[in-house]
């Protein structure tokens, strides 16, 4: 089965808003098994809608459509599906008299316009809405040997999600590929670009492996991501499993943690099971490591604070390095991470890093490119990443 989910509204397409009820349903359809091949977002247009659900009724199965069910002129939802069908608008009395219900509750009478939400394309099944006036509408099609069922919800995402559990999912049930079970894991890594990572993964990487793994890359630090598709959760998990193990022989050091950790998260974990404490002084980062350590969860132990410091200040290799004995000196934690650019325009090291613990101070200088949003994110994960060793 394939299928396809429409949002339908201006202000998707313009942008204004944005389409979250086309993930959310995605991922319901995942674990049912069923394959999402498309996203349609489609603008308050009678045309353009009609034009879009016949396209769809006639490439997917199964297509699940949200919005346009209101009683105003931009809802064309209804009539669309009625044409791009070629059936004709009933009225369902139940409906309506559940319509109107739900304004005399309320000591209203149903304005007139509230009537087209009880109109429904001939054949099609009513989806009741607990919640709103909008019903949902279920309707199947044919043409020649290709079936398709169509399933409107409302835009409100709060109404849609409790139709879609009460009513729709229970009726696919068993409908997906065999019970295809879906896992996904991510490791994440620090330390080399995105391509050098893909060169030291070239077996893992390839097309068509099981499990799937998938490089991106956000802010510098790298997330592979693991799908593994088979009958059993449990054979996806040992298969993923064996994936994690792979990657750990391929690229080692590199890997930081799983899921939604950062390397913050990381390294606050291990401060406190070390007891040991870190202090910062950084320039040109806008205050960013001490952002990112004080946010973590429980850091109060293991984050003694941070200095944060111009930019024209902290300029050399010398400065950095004495910056990071100096704040572990006055705090007296156990380590003192700094961080500073460097200004001179011949130079290919742009900014460095420096780490003093009872060890002594070790640093290391390194160049930027890329996009410089992501300068401050990657010279704060640097310096993190001092810590990591
Ligand atoms: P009703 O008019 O009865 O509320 P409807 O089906 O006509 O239902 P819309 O008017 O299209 O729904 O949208 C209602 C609300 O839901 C709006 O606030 C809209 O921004 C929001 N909404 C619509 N579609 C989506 C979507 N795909 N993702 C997130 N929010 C959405
Ligand atoms: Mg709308």
């Amino acid at each position: 089965m394939i299928a396809e989910i429409l949002a339908i509204g201006d202000e998707l397409t313009s942008g204004q808003r944005l389409d979250t009820n086309t993930q959310w349903l995605s991922q319901q359809l995942e674990t049912l098994g069923i394959e999402v091949l498309f996203h349609t977002t489609v603008g308050d247009d009678l045309e353009a809608n009609i034009q879009v659900f016949k396209t769809a009724l006639s490439r997917a199965n199964l297509v699940i459509a949200t919005g346009g069910l209101g009683p105003t002129d931009d809802d064309l939802t209804r009539q669309a599906l009625a044409n791009a069908t070629s059936t004709r608008l009933k009225l369902d009395a139940d409906s309506l008299e559940h319509i109107q219900r739900r304004f005399s509750m309320r000591g209203r009478e149903m304005p007139p316009k509230n009537q087209i939400q009880a109109m429904f394309p001939e054949g099609s099944r009513v989806i009741f809405n607990p919640n709103g006036t909008a019903p949902g509408i279920d309707l199947d099609y044919s043409v020649g040997m290709h079936h398709s069922r169509f399933i409107a919800l409302p835009g409100v995402p709060a109404e849609m999600k409790e139709m879609w559990t009460a009513t729709v999912a229970p009726s696919l049930a068993g409908q997906g590929t065999a019970k295809k079970v879906i896992r996904h894991h991510v490791v994440k890594c620090f330390g080399v670009g995105e391509s050098h990572m893909e060169a030291l993964l070239p077996d893992l990487i390839k097309r068509g492996r099981e499990p799937r793994v998938g490089i991106t890359v956000h802010q510098a630090t790298i997330s592979l991501r693991i799908t593994a598709t088979g009958t059993e959760a449990a054979q996806c998990e040992a298969a993923i499993a064996d994936t994690v193990k792979q990657i750990h022989a391929a690229v080692g050091d590199l890997v930081f943690g799983e899921g939604e950790e950062e390397l913050q998260d990381v390294i606050v974990r291990d401060l406190l099971a070390q007891g040991k404490k870190v202090a910062t002084v950084e320039s040109s980062t806008s205050g960013l490591l001490a952002f990112w350590l004080g946010a973590v969860d429980d850091q109060r132990k293991a984050f003694v604070g941070g200095h944060i410091q111009p930019p024209s200040e902290l300029t050399t290799r010398e400065s950095v390095e004495k910056a990071a004995a100096a704040i572990r000196q006055q705090t007296g934690a156990d380590y003192g991470l700094a961080l500073g650019t460097f200004c001179e325009a011949d130079s290919s090291d742009d900014y460095f890093v420096a780490l003093a613990s009872a060890d002594g101070v070790e640093s290391k200088a390194s160049g930027l490119a890329g996009h410089p949003e992501i300068w401050g994110p990657r010279m704060a994960k640097q310096g993190l990443d001092l810590l990591r060793k």
